[in-house]
């Protein structure tokens, strides 16, 4: 385990799965189900950051975006600038999903720049980074990890510290199936050994391992040395799921967490959808 990186951080990628109003009131059932003892956050659709931001201050639970754009300000018709972020109490940002690189064509460079323009705003940018099937059966998937890394690295310089590095296999997310606790660490070893061998304070770089995390995999997951964390997806949705992912990673910090209460037990089995 890295650095406050003492405490697991467990971030949930709603993505665009809300429809509407519920967001504030599933949010506040999280935070209730508390105190975890590991770092939570939640990344909400845009139209949401309000409502959850509402519903989670002085909360334990720490609030994030999904994206931001590479531009600061200006005729950049639909997009959301780190600065507009920074109103709601945004602590974080993913940036560089597979899934905008993919539908969004956005390039490493893009990614950097938006890592860049999260931490100008003091938000801290979860950086994904990942190969997709057809690179891991044909060998590359650490030259592909490698290139995405030091587009970041070559961007930010030291200020790599400052950012969370999220490694989702593409194959992994959404899919069902999980890369293996060793196939996470190995690629978490090669991310952090890159960020060292840059020069910067690779030890205190959060990594996250995101890809079809459940709670029973959570556990094997922050075993290994070089994961700090989990990005969930799809298990971000249900309260059950989510908050007994916390509870595990907030176990495996080595502080230890009981399931809070029974207020707990009756709020996980809302099994609320958002
Ligand atoms: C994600 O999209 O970041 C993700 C990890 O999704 P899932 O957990 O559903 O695979």
């Amino acid at each position: 385990m890295a650095s406050d990186v003492t405490r697991p951080l467990v971030v949930g990628n709603w993505k665009m799965n809300v429809a509407d109003g519920g967001s504030g009131a599933f949010a506040r059932q999280v935070a209730k189900l508390g105190p975890y003892r590991c770092r939570v956050a939640i990344c909400v659709p845009h139209p949401f950051l309000s409502e959850v931001d509402r519903a989670l201050r002085g909360t334990e639970i720490a609030i994030g975006a999904q994206d931001c754009s590479d531009q600061h300000a200006g005729a950049f018709t639909g997009e959301v600038s780190a600065r507009m972020l920074a109103t709601f109490s945004c602590a974080y940002v993913i940036v560089g999903h597979s899934e905008r690189r993919a539908r969004h064509l956005e390039n490493d460079l893009a990614v950097a720049t938006k890592a860049k323009m999260a931490l100008d705003c003091d938000i801290t940018p979860i950086i994904c980074v990942g190969e997709t099937l057809a690179e891991r059966n044909s060998g590359e998937a650490l030259t592909v990890v490698s290139r995405q890394v030091s587009a970041v690295t070559r961007r930010l310089g030291l200020d790599v510290a400052r950012c969370v590095f999220a490694y989702e296999p593409v194959w992994a997310i959404g899919s069902g199936r999980s890369a293996s606790a060793e196939q996470a660490q190995a690629m978490h070893s090669f991310i952090r050994d890159q960020l060292a061998q840059q020069g910067s304070a690779a030890a205190a770089v959060s990594i996250l391992y995101g890809g079809s995390v459940k709670p029973e995999s959570t556990g094997k997951l922050l075993e290994q040395p070089d994961v700090d964390g989990v990005l969930v997806g799809g298990a971000s949705l249900n309260l059950a799921h989510f908050s007994e992912i916390c509870r595990v990673a907030g176990v495996s910090s080595g502080i230890g967490a009981a399931w809070p209460s029974d207020d707990a037990q009756s709020g996980a089995s809302l099994s609320a959808e958002v």
